[in-house]
């Protein structure tokens, strides 16, 4: 089967090696010169988009959002120009799923089959190869494609049709969000009440506070390291998409609104490529 892969990004780069290591035939492209040409010294080929439209079985892309993957496929020169009949694309991006089946009808027309598959668990789970990937879809293309996504994921679940992959990243993403809000809110009342965080962390992380989130966040925020894996202004877009998706089916997001805000705020303070756990100030 050969493979193409749209955007060698901090998740896409990694999950393509992992693609390579599992010995798939893989085509690779992005806008970054240097990010293709690192997965190309690891195996890959690379390509224009019209080459891997033209010649791969599955096409897959993980780029920042809706607006971007509609380009690379129902753009001027996208995808849909070129791929074949009976092949399918697989958008790993974090997207609206509206968004998500639209694209799948458009191609649907010209009997391409799509699977939504956004990921949870950043950077070093993508280099791990322990990501996990909420998919939507046919059963019967998910059955197919499962070891392919397996090869960069230790779990790969089939939430519904096409779209309730990107659903449920949003509802992860909302979870996420509110959690480190809650997590910077209480240690930073800790430290402001003269409590040492560390010894807070300690007697809490065990439980019924104590969360993945936590594990992973609230030791490097009361260190002060707010290098991103991921940035404020990528959850942003993931809140954004959240909101207008609850607006369209009628769901309350109160909270998420509000955490919003917090984002928007940091944003503008010119920290939207740091961690979201800036909100915790040292
Ligand atoms: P990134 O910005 O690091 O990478 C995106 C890549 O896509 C870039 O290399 C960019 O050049 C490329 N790209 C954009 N438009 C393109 C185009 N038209 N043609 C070719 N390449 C193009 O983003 P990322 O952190 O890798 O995230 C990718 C997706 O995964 C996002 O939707 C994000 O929300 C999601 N995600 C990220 C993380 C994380 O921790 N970083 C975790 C889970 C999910």
């Amino acid at each position: 089967m050969k493979i193409g892969f749209i955007g060698l990004g901090i998740m896409g780069k990694p999950m393509a090696k992992n693609l390579l290591k599992a010995g798939y035939d893989l085509t690779v492209n992005d806008l970054v010169k240097e990010a293709v040409d690192e997965v190309v010294a690891a195996g890959a080929k690379s390509a224009g988009k019209e080459e891997i439209g033209k010649t791969c079985d599955l096409v897959m892309t993980m780029v920042p959002d809706g607006p971007q993957v509609k380009e690379i496929v129902l753009g001027e020169k996208g995808l849909i120009n070129y791929m074949r009949r009976g092949t399918t694309f697989i958008d790993m991006s974090s997207i609206n799923p509206i968004t998500s089946r639209e694209i799948a009808a458009a191609l649907a027309e010209k009997g391409v089959e799509m699977l939504d598959a956004p990921v949870s668990g950043g950077e070093p789970k993508a280099i791990d190869g322990t990501l996990s990937f909420m998919v939507g879809g046919r059963k019967e293309v998910f059955d197919r494609f499962k070891p392919v996504l397996s090869a960069m994921g230790s779990s790969v679940v089939l939430c519904g049709d096409v779209g309730a992959g990107n659903t449920t990243k949003l509802a992860n993403q909302i979870i996420v969000a509110l959690n480190i809000a809650a997590c910077s809110e209480a240690f930073m009342l800790a430290k402001m009440a003269g409590v040492d965080p560390l010894l807070v962390f300690e007697a809490i992380r065990g439980g019924l506070a104590g969360s993945t989130v936590m594990e992973a966040k609230v030791p490097m925020m009361l260190e002060g390291n707010f290098k991103p894996g991921f940035k404020i202004d990528l959850h942003i877009k993931d809140l954004n998409n959240a909101l207008e998706c609850g607006h369209s089916v009628g769901a309350p997001l109160p909270l998420t609104s509000v955490v919003q805000d917090f984002l928007y705020n940091l944003r503008k303070d010119g920290r939207g490529q740091e961690m979201k756990y800036v909100l915790y100030r040292n």
